[in-house]
């Protein structure tokens, strides 16, 4: 598994407490799959984000990356079908845990691995909505 930035940001971020061991569990194990059964190894291109990158990237949904609960994925390096089947291996190994979708608005596309509500700390995500100024960000 790679991560996209060579200050070791990400890495760091990835192995702390403040990622969802659930979360980081699905992304090693997706990594070991894509790499075992396609060869392919993947990298992780966003992990947390603070409450101002939050308003600095106009990402209005996505506020489990401030939480810890998402994770980003490169996909640009990989065929149609092969992201389907990473899709599809999500859906059928973890479904009620966590959710792998691919993004294609906004920014690169890529893959958004997220805690899927059920296990998701909500009170924290909303403390975050509102430490960078209101419900505005949860639509978009
Ligand atoms: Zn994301």
């Amino acid at each position: 598994m790679n991560f996209k930035d060579d200050n070791g940001r990400l890495k760091a971020e990835f192995t702390s407490f403040a990622v969802s061991p659930l979360l980081r569990a699905c992304v090693l194990d997706l990594a070991w799959v894509a790499l075992n059964t396609l060869n392919h190894d993947l990298t992780i291109t966003a992990v947390l984000r603070t409450a101002q990158e939050q308003v600095d990237q106009k990402v209005k949904s996505d506020f489990q990356h401030c939480v810890g609960e998402a994770i980003d994925i490169r996909s640009r390096d990989l065929q149609l079908d092969v992201l389907n089947r990473l899709i599809s291996y999500a859906q059928l190994n973890w479904k009620d845990f966590c959710t792998l979708k691919l993004h294609t608005k906004g920014t690169a596309p890529h893959f958004h691995l997220n805690v899927n509500a059920k296990y998701s700390d909500r009170e924290k995500i909303f403390e975050a909505v509102h430490s960078v100024g209101g419900e505005k960000y949860w639509t978009g």
